[in-house]
Order: C-alpha cells, then sequence, then structure tokens
C-alpha cells in the first residue's frame, strides 16, 4: 500500500492526444508499484485552454478530470480541486468542489505572491472544510515570495499547508540563494546542508505544516547531503509525505514522447527503505501521514 501524493492528468496542454497522461496511466503507473492510492492535482493557471478543448472552460476542466476520475475508481484516486485566486467565483467554486468530493486544494501554482490577499481568504476556507493546500512554491514564479509563508502559517493555524517544490526544498538549508535572476542561480542547489533551513524549522514548529517529497527538488533535499537526508527524514516522519510528480506512463519509465526515463518511484522507495529506521516508520511517509491528512483512517 502506497499513497502517491503527488500526481497529475493531463490531457490539455497540448492537442496530440498521443502526449496526453490519461487516468489510466496514473493507474498503471500506482499498480506497478505495488498499488494504494494517487492524489490527482488539478492546476488552474487562469491561462487559456488549448483549442480543442474551448468550451469547457479551464477553471472547471482540470478539476472536473480529477472528479472523474475518482468517481470511476473511487478506492484508487484521492482528487484535489484547484481555482486561480483571481477568479471572482473562487470561493464559491471551492465550497463547491467540496461538496462534489474535492479533498484537498492544489496543486496551488500560480503567478502570484504566497500571501496575495486574494489568496488568504482561500487558505481559511480550505481550514474550515478541512482540505489541505499543496503549494508550488519557486523564487520569482510561483507563490514567489517564500519568506512570506510563515506569517501565513500563523494567521491560518486551522489549514493545512504542504509545501512542494524549488524554493521549498532549496530551504531546507540554511544557506540558500533566493537571486533567481543571478545567471549563476541554481534551483536544485548540490551539497553540504547548513542545519536551521527555514523548511526544516518550520516542519518542526507549525503543526499545520507538511512536506511533499516529489520531483527532483525533494529528491536533491535527501541526497544532496548523505548526513542530513537520512537524519531529515527521521525527525520529520509524521510530517512527510511521499510523492512522485512523475509523468511517466506505466511505472517503468516509458514517456509520452517515445523515450524512457526512469521512473521517479523506482528511485525514491528504495532510498526511503534504506533510510527508514523500522517498516512502520516507511509507512508512516509512504502512506499513513497521507492518510490522515486526507481522512482516510478508519
Ligand atoms: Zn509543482
Ligand atoms: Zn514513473
Amino acid at each position: 500500500m502506497i499513497i502517491d501524493f503527488h500526481q497529475h492528468i493531463i490531457v490539455r496542454q497540448s492537442t496530440d492526444p498521443a502526449s496526453h497522461r490519461t487516468a489510466e496511466h496514473v493507474l498503471a503507473h500506482l499498480r506497478h508499484h505495488g498499488g494504494g492510492k494517487a492524489v490527482i492535482l488539478p492546476n488552474d493557471r487562469g491561462e487559456s485552454v488549448a483549442p480543442s478543448f474551448e468550451g469547457q472552460g479551464s477553471s472547471e476542466y482540470d478539476t472536473e478530470l480529477a472528479l472523474d476520475a475518482w468517481r470511476q475508481w473511487p478506492d484508487e484516486i484521492v482528487p484535489f480541486c484547484h481555482v486561480n485566486p483571481l477568479r471572482y467565483d473562487a470561493l464559491d467554486a471551492i465550497r463547491r468542489y467540496h461538496r462534489a468530493g474535492a479533498r484537498g486544494f492544489g496543486e496551488h501554482k500560480v503567478r502570484l505572491a504566497f500571501d496575495h490577499p486574494a489568496c488568504l481568504p482561500i487558505y481559511r476556507l480550505c481550514g474550515e472544510l478541512g482540505l489541505p493546500v499543496l503549494i508550488h512554491f519557486q523564487y520569482g514564479v510561483y507563490s514567489y515570495n517564500f519568506e512570506a509563508a510563515e506569517a501565513v502559517f500563523r494567521a491560518c493555524p486551522e489549514t493545512v499547508f504542504i509545501g512542494h517544490a524549488q524554493a521549498w526544498w532549496a530551504n531546507v538549508s540554511a544557506e540558500v540563494r533566493s537571486d533567481y535572476d543571478a545567471p549563476d542561480f541554481v534551483g536544485y542547489p548540490p551539497g553540504p546542508v547548513v542545519r536551521g533551513g527555514l523548511t526544516d524549522r518550520w516542519l518542526e514548529e507549525y503543526p499545520n505544516v507538511y512536506g511533499d517529497l516529489s520531483a527532483g527538488s525533494g529528491w536533491n533535499a535527501l541526497t544532496r547531503d548523505p548526513e542530513f537526508g537520512p537524519d531529515f527524514v527521521r525527525r520529520h516522519r509524521s510530517k512527510l509525505l511521499w510523492a512522485t510528480d512523475c509523468y511517466c506512463l506505466d511505472g517503468k519509465g516509458a514517456m509520452a514522447g517515445g523515450h524512457t526515463q526512469e521512473c521517479f518511484a523506482a528511485r525514491t522507495l528504495p532510498w526511503l527503505r534504506e533510510h527508514c529506521v523500522s517498516e512502520d516508520h516507511y509507512a508512516d511517509i509512504t502512506y499513513r501521514n497521507a492518510m490522515r491528512l486526507l481522512g482516510l483512517e478508519n
């Protein structure tokens, strides 16, 4: 049993059906690694939809795909919803999606400050409704003012925030660069971690803050410093969520373009097996913490 806390269905970013990643691909991916549940994260960037899907509405479309997949495979799919905060009906849409079955909000990947005035009422509503909020933090681009996050975590204590992406995971180290437009800026900083990073401290201090280990950014945080990573997963065993954000179609690395690459699950699950201190610890990170956050515990 595993819960992959970061998966996407992609059918609107290209008009070429051969490049689509459907719910069936998500399920093949999950089942190849032993089966369980996949959290489907829509993302409403407020950008226009591809021509072939005109008329379906970009706000509705991604979330409806997630909900449809859940209706078809209720035991394996966990649907989230997402609405761009600048939409005039954002709060009503979230209430509607919650009633329709959405279990969380995200991937919140928008070109806005994390504490933008339109975002705060959304975070509060998600707290009231029990929807965890999954954030993509990336300097200069998405929820770009990372340092503002602590004040938001304090202001919305009822809301569960799950951090993800480059800025979130670079900040396991206290020595971090935010000068994203410098020519030598790196989003995935290598080498030793200086203890006391913001992400590490926030996971420790805020009961409402969690970390999504997916993608190159999560992997980099775990592996850039062989002393740090194993200690980090031990200290935060109740706050980390295993996830892949892997785009491969089958769990074996087949990509939509016809090439293959290493499946992210195949890389990360063995690392966790090796560095978790017990079967219980491994279970916490690969599914129990997720079950608790999603309200799926018996
Ligand atoms: Zn992301
Ligand atoms: Zn994969």
